[in-house]
């Protein structure tokens, strides 16, 4: 009788979802084994069985739109890791194109659950955003025509040649401190043309995405050597979702122990690029 009340109070106390989905693979199958406590995002995205995620569907190795419009990259493998650990397979992903100036108001306004897109941690965007990770760290650079006929080499010798860049992006930030020769368009694959018509010289942002679309385009670019920032990759989301934020980064740091992060990267940008070591997590 006593143990009855017991457990009876035990079954009303504990109201946390608990989830068990099936085992998984790395396949994006789902894969959590994991209980989450009722009211927090995990509960309720496990519960929905779905997440909405922006990425870049422009940016080769990252987030590039395959035929099917689904993105492929190495961003869009770490967004399946987060999801396959909430129990939702890649196919229950919703996938949302996200440029640079829309990633925090997309956040904000509860338009993605998180953002995976390149995306620089930084003191301003945690004004109104918070950030999981790092999960990489990038540098800026510059992408030039193949032969670097106005031989950019960095920052400082850029000259009177028109950069173009990316609006709301650090790298059009970082870049307006050694030139005011920038033009900005909406996603960096929009600086290819202007550089083949030559009004501008040079693209610059992150060397990773740059190494993205010189690969894509057979001899016509180059990246030239050395970077000038730090970038490190997060993960964005809702400011003050502390929870949701742990479990990301603990998320994170089990990929890495267990070769899903190498592994994802391996089959993404890895093609291209050579494998880093994985950055610690910062839990502010
Ligand atoms: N990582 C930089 C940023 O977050 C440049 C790349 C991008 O715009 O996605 O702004």
């Amino acid at each position: 009788m006593k143990l009855n009340r017991i457990a009876a109070g035990l079954v009303a106390l504990t109201t946390a979802l608990t989830l068990s989905a099936c085992g998984g693979n790395s396949e994006g199958q789902a894969s959590a084994t994991q209980s989450f406590a009722e009211g927090t995002t995990m509960a309720k995205l496990a519960e929905a069985g779905t997440i909405t995620i922006g990425t870049k569907f422009d940016q080769p190795l990252f987030g590039l739109a395959g035929p099917d419009g689904t993105p492929e990259g190495f961003d869009v493998e770490i967004g399946k890791l987060i999801a396959g650990e909430l129990g939702i397979s890649s196919d229950k992903i919703k996938w949302v194109e996200t440029v640079s100036q829309n990633r925090e108001p997309f956040i904000q306004n509860g338009q993605v659950d998180i953002v995976v897109a390149t995306y620089t941690i930084n003191d301003k965007r945690k004004e109104v955003v918070d950030f999981a990770g790092p999960y990489y760290i990038a540098g800026q650079s510059f992408l030039v025509p193949k032969g670097n006929p106005m031989n950019i080499t960095g920052p400082d010798s850029l000259g009177d040649n028109v950069i173009c860049t990316v609006t709301g992006s650090t790298s059009e930030k970082n870049v307006r401190e050694y030139t005011d020769k920038v033009i900005t368009v909406d996603k960096y694959s929009d600086c290819l043309e202007p550089i083949r018509t030559g009004e501008a010289k040079a693209l610059t942002t992150d060397n990773v995405i740059l190494a993205g679309l010189v690969s894509q385009n057979g001899d016509e670019f180059e990246v030239t050597d050395g970077t000038f920032t730090s970038e490190p990759y997060g993960i964005g989301l809702a400011k003050g979702d502390d929870e949701f934020r742990a479990f990301i980064n603990d998320t994170l740091e089990a990929s890495y122990s267990d070769g899903r992060w190498a592994k994802a990267w391996e089959s993404t940008a890895g093609t291209v690029l050579p494998t880093p070591e994985p950055p610690a997590v910062d839990r502010y």
